[in-house]
């Protein structure tokens, strides 16, 4: 195991950039590497993508494994597997990280296998211990009702998942330097078992909420469903995204996928509104690190006020209509954008 060394990123691309969890990842593998003094690498797979590691090196990778193929362009468990494990048994990394993504959950998985080592799933939280040289990989378990703290003590690498949206990517810096290593896959389109018709696109019209700016969140405060309506009033007078706690989707006040929280979505928005929303830990973890948190809530105790940036206590039912008296008076736009502000 001693022979096992340096933390490695997998960087998975999309229609030719870089998805936002790698870039993640870099940022949270680089304190890693820092811990450990050792290198941060990134694996990057693909056809044409060369010019992408660039970028991940600006995010915090020191090398770069680049395998540029036409078997490599589209996404398969057995094209990508194969390089990746062809890579690591070559360079034998000690850590090993992938985005919780549906590609990334496949690719660890069929990698974890063949490479007989464990893998922690869906990962909220890294640290290392240096002496040991352990990957503390921490998630919730048990229904959510404890943190487990998971380590891989005999096998290497050390692999995990990790949640988009729960790390934070470092500032780009375009001036650093490192260095991009080229390799070669030995697999021909001939020999693959699989092949890919035709991608297509989600052209539904879900509700994004790890992409929104703007959430107005309401909870059980609201008092029932019809009440839950100025909640929608307020998030269309702002253009921002109606979201919920889970007892207001158990109510079937809200649709699961707009949950916010451990068993929903986490979220990252300029702007979070929690309204009627006591600020339950399972709520908390999934919407702290927005920008911006303005909570309502009548009790002044309420801990959803512990992670907020403005708090107004007191009835949302008489504070929303009048937030959204206010909304529709003051409006300003901001290239193309329309942004609000206001006192109330
Ligand atoms: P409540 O806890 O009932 O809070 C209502 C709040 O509204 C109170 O603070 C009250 O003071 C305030 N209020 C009442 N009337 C008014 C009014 N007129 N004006 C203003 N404020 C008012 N929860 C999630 O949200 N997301 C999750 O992903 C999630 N996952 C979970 C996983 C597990 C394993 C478990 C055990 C729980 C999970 N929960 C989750 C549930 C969580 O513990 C809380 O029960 C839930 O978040 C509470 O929802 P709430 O804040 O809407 O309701």
């Amino acid at each position: 195991m001693n022979e096992h060394e340096g933390v490695w990123v997998f960087i998975e691309q999309n229609n030719g950039d870089i998805e936002g969890v790698s870039l993640e990842l870099l940022g949270a593998g680089r304190k890693l590497a820092d811990k450990l003094s050792v290198p941060l690498s990134g694996i990057l797979l693909g056809m044409e993508i060369k010019s992408l590691a660039a970028k991940a090196i600006s995010y915090g990778a020191d090398q770069v494994y680049v395998i540029d193929d036409p078997v490599l362009k589209d996404y398969r468990t057995e094209s990508y597997m194969k390089g990746v494990i062809m890579l690591a048994e070559k360079y034998k990394p000690e850590i090993f990280l992938y985005g919780a993504t549906a590609n990334g959950k496949d690719l660890a998985s069929a990698v974890a296998t063949d490479l007989s080592t464990g893998l922690t799933a869906d990962t909220t939280m890294l640290d290392v211990d240096v002496e040991k040289r352990l990957l503390e990989a921490s998630r919730p378990a048990f229904g959510g009702n404890i943190m487990a703290t998971i380590l891989c003590k005999k096998h290497r690498p050390q692999m995990a998942t990790v949640r988009p949206k729960v790390m934070k990517a470092l500032e780009p810096d375009n001036g650093r330097k490192g260095k991009i290593i080229e390799e070669k896959i030995e697999l021909s389109e001939s020999e693959m078992r699989t092949k890919v018709i035709k991608i297509v696109k989600d052209i539904t019209k879900k509700v994004k909420l790890a992409e929104a700016d703007i959430i107005v969140a309401g909870g059980k405060g609201l008092g029932d469903s019809k009440n839950f309506e100025l909640i929608h009033e307020l998030a269309e007078r702002l253009g921002g995204t109606v979201a919920g706690s889970r007892d207001v989707v158990e109510a079937g006040w809200l649709p699961h996928e707009q949950q916010v929280g451990q068993t929903g979505e986490t979220v990252t928005p300029k702007i979070y509104f929690a309204i009627g929303i006591s600020g339950a830990i399972q709520h908390i973890v999934g919407m702290k690190n927005s920008e911006l948190i303005i909570a309502i809530n009548k009790d002044p105790n309420a801990p959803i006020f512990d992670v907020a940036t403005f708090g107004i206590v007191g009835d949302a039912l008489e504070i929303v209509p009048k937030l959204i008296e206010q909304f529709k008076q003051i409006r300003i736009e901001t290239g193309g954008e329309v942004s609000y502000v206001g006192k109330i």
